[in-house]
């Protein structure tokens, strides 16, 4: 058994819990505990000024059983192995929770993209990209934009790629990574895609609960590629947003602070601090703004023992992977707070990152009213099978994923048997 204290063993935790309910088979359990692959690469990368600089860069593959590998590349100074495991392994759940044919991975560079220039990040891109090699794969491994990575990002990744393979091969392989461009064969809708399913499942739950959602306030935490397009998605919805925190601080107006201002503004700053239109406030301040909803979307264990008790709201949306550590769930549980846990709430971008793969494997580009129309249709049957799941085994709603997530791993597990 892994320990339940480390960022794996939360979600160790969360899948013993789903485990329990429904008597999973402790033989399947065996198997999905564990990763399937582990890559750790170090590679040299040379500066702008001629030094050379060591990287360690990771990619975890926890398990393809219900298809290949599929996750996101995250370049952080604090990410180490545990972190990306932890990642991997929720993707799995992820994916088999919203029903997509892939499995699960994650992976990513230990550094702090801020302190390098843009001739550099892409020396470091495609040095990662080939030190992985055929690690990854359009039918086996693929990888999408997670925490400072984004469309630039994946088009340097499918360069260096398709540079490696031979050249009858590269134009059936642009699906080795999702969330490109647009116009290097990325699908329209995927930059928003998991802002746009946070913005999907908050209305559902507005729905659910008879709430009016004009008017209604919010707080949002990391104004990244997530935070800052659930913001502008439900502008749209006559949502209020109050305070926003990022790495560089936290801004509040009761008024409402305008989303695309704010984009615009950390754009041009790389931060939320120093917004014109609003007071800057403290970490704890942040936290306990009174408002309907909270919506994390920067990293892990945000949602703990100490800072639970003091959030004053009535929904948690989960746009972060892993904001809430255990402790801080039984608070949330205990206040009697509703939360749409991360492998759903987040699912939007893995949902439409499968569409992409699918677009660039038939060879379509499909318009954003058909991805926007999919993309709703696929994460509102979830919400409602994660709904009536809770109801139907009196759990709370991130159990209840994870029951659904695993109910379809194990039948796959049960139907194949283990070779030999
Ligand atoms: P991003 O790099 O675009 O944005 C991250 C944001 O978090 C930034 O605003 C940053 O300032 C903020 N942040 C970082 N450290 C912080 C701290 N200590 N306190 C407060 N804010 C902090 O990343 P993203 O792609 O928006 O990802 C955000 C979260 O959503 C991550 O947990 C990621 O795993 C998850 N997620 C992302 C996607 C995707 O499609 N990009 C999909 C599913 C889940």
């Amino acid at each position: 058994m892994i320990k339940e204290t480390s960022l794996c063993g939360f979600v160790a935790k969360n899948v013993n819990q789903a485990a329990d309910y429904i008597g999973s088979d402790q033989n399947i359990q065996k198997i999905l505990e564990r990763t399937t692959n582990e890559i750790v690469v170090n590679f040299p990368v040379k500066m702008d000024d001629d030094r050379i600089e060591m990287f360690t860069g990771y990619r975890i593959q926890h398990n393809d059983v219900l298809g290949p590998f599929q996750g996101g590349l995250r370049f952080h100074r604090g990410i180490g192995i545990d972190e990306v495991r932890a990642l991997a392994w929720c993707m799995t759940y992820k994916t088999a929770l919203v029903n997509l044919p892939l499995g699960g991975a994650s992976g990513g560079i230990q550094f702090d993209p801020s302190k390098y220039t843009f001739k550099e990040m892409e020396r470091i891109t495609r040095r990662f990209t080939f030190a992985l090699g055929d690690n990854i794969g359009p039918e086996y491994d693929i990888p999408s934009p997670d925490v400072n990575t984004n469309p630039q990002i994946m088009a340097w990744i499918l360069d260096t790629y398709l540079s490696t393979i031979p050249p009858r091969k590269r134009l059936a392989c642009i699906h080795v990574v999702t969330g490109k461009p647009v116009e290097s064969g990325g699908s329209l809708g995927r930059n928003k895609a998991t802002g746009q399913g946070v913005a999907f499942l908050i209305e559902q739950w507005a729905k659910d609960k008879g709430f009016n959602l004009n008017g209604v306030t919010y707080i949002v935490q990391g104004f990244g590629n997530v935070g800052s397009w659930t913001a502008r998605l439900l502008k749209s919805r006559g949502l209020k947003l109050m305070a926003v925190e990022d790495f560089t601080g936290a801004v509040f107006n009761p008024e409402g602070i305008d989303p695309d201002q704010l984009s615009e503004h950390v754009r041009m700053n790389r931060g939320v601090k120093g917004y014109p239109n609003s007071k800057s406030i403290d970490h704890s301040s942040f936290l306990s703004t009174k408002a309907d909803i909270f919506i994390p979307c920067a990293l892990e264990n945000q949602i703990t023992a100490e800072t639970a008790p003091i959030l004053n709201v009535k929904l948690i949306a989960e746009g972060a992977n892993s904001p809430t550590d255990p402790e801080g769930d039984a608070i949330l549980q205990k206040k009697g707070i509703d939360v749409i846990p991360d492998i759903l709430c987040n699912a939007g971008g893995v949902i439409v990152s499968y569409f992409e793969w699918l677009q660039n494997k038939r060879s379509e580009s499909w318009d954003l009213e058909e991805v926007d129309g999919k993309l709703h249709k696929k994460i509102v049957d979830v919400y409602v099978r994660v709904r009536d799941t809770a109801k139907k085994y009196s759990t709370d709603w991130r159990t209840a994923a994870y029951i659904v997530a695993l109910l379809r791993l194990e039948t796959v597990y049960k139907e194949r048997g283990i070779f030999p």
